[in-house]
């Protein structure tokens, strides 16, 4: 619970967003290429280090401890809330008490809300400005105050997926500082290492979440993989090339391919002229296929219905193939059809189908 009371009115405003007090928190990544998992901890610096040193217990103060799928942390970084993360920084500073108090409990929601979400980027970026406000609340507003609000929030409030779409496209590994701007490199990690086997390597920040990031594309480019959005559904992906677009998963292929057998036979069922060409076709079908099976039919009256069933198939298909890719009139390839269907009775009126 916060309790805040403004210099001009007896009132208070009471702040108590449902998020964790800390001191110094902090956020490690450590990226697995092999496994194509990345593991990410956040939680008090020190607890970090207890936890990467294997003290007995400094797990479980861990507020983040998640192992996930390579690349998440780059899809947490293209999510983006530029105003409200704003806002929230403004409604921070030690002024907005007197001057926005809209802001500061605007802010005290943005915190409390982004620290529920799965992007746990944001969770540290919420726990971080939180800390910073609690820290400063009672001093006087100063311009290195309102700075360091920005530079927290910074990461949420650009777009670093407009970025690493144009990197796709021209992408030359050692040209990777080109597309990126000079935000990008203010900003210091410690390097860590896990006491165990194998020795892991975290990269861990305490402010801003950019040197992370930057580690991130490192990382994956220098191994020649390379950032590629799924095919099918979207998705961020680590690929081993960027040259073929391709898809996130097995699951994707076989469902872009079950997607695309029903896509053509859709297309087929849409033709006027297929249609009109199978029901025909069906007409004859159906009673060879009757006859095909009668004892009655005299062996030689059968190969000639035959032959002819095959020359109005040959006919059939290259008609329609000129009505479909020449332009020819599909009322008079309809016309022709139903006049099949005569010369097939006319063959058939003596025999009982
Ligand atoms: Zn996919």
């Amino acid at each position: 619970m916060f309790w805040l009371k403004r210099k001009d009115e007896n009132s208070h405003i009471e702040l108590s967003p449902d998020i964790p007090n800390t001191t110094h928190c902090a956020m490690g990544l450590s990226i697995d290429l092999e496994a194509e998992r990345e593991h990410i901890v956040i939680g008090e610096m020190e607890d970090i280090y207890r936890h990467l040193a294997g003290i007995p217990g400094a797990t479980d103060k861990l507020l983040v401890n998640e192992t996930r799928p390579l690349g998440k942390l780059v899809e947490d970084f293209f999510d983006t809330c530029t105003m409200r993360a704003k806002d929230a920084a403004t409604g921070f500073w030690p002024e907005t008490i007197n001057t926005r108090p809209d802001l500061l409990i605007g802010g005290a929601q943005f915190v409390e809300e982004v620290y529920q979400s799965d992007n746990l980027l944001w969770r540290f970026l919420a726990l971080r400005l939180w800390q910073e406000y609690r820290a400063v609340w009672d001093q006087p507003d100063s311009i290195e105050i309102h700075d360091r609000m920005d530079e927290i929030t910074y990461p949420m409030r650009i777009s670093h997926k407009s970025q690493i779409e144009t990197w796709d496209k021209v992408y030359i590994y050692s040209n990777l500082y080109n597309f990126l701007s000079m935000d990008y490199f203010r900003y210091p990690a410690y390097v860590m290492y896990q006491n165990a086997k194998p020795l892991r390597v975290y990269h861990v920040t305490d402010l801003s979440g950019m040197p992370l990031y930057i580690h991130y594309l490192n990382t994956v480019y220098t191994k020649r993989a390379f950032f590629q959005y799924c095919k099918r559904c979207g998705k961020l992906f680590i690929a081993n090339t960027n040259k073929v677009q391709s898809f996130c998963s097995d699951e994707c292929r076989k469902a872009q391919q079950k997607e695309n057998r029903k896509r053509y036979s859709d297309k087929v069922e849409d033709d006027e002229a297929e249609k009109d060409y199978r029901a025909t076709y069906m007409y004859w079908y159906n009673r060879m296929k009757k006859l095909r099976q009668s004892s009655e039919i005299d062996p030689e009256k059968l190969a000639e219905l035959e032959a002819t069933f095959e020359q109005f198939r040959n006919e059939a298909t290259k008609r329609k193939n000129e009505v479909q890719h020449s332009g020819q009139s599909t009322g008079a390839f309809k016309g022709w059809l139903f006049s099949q269907r005569g010369v097939f009775d006319g063959l058939t009126e003596s025999l009982s189908i």
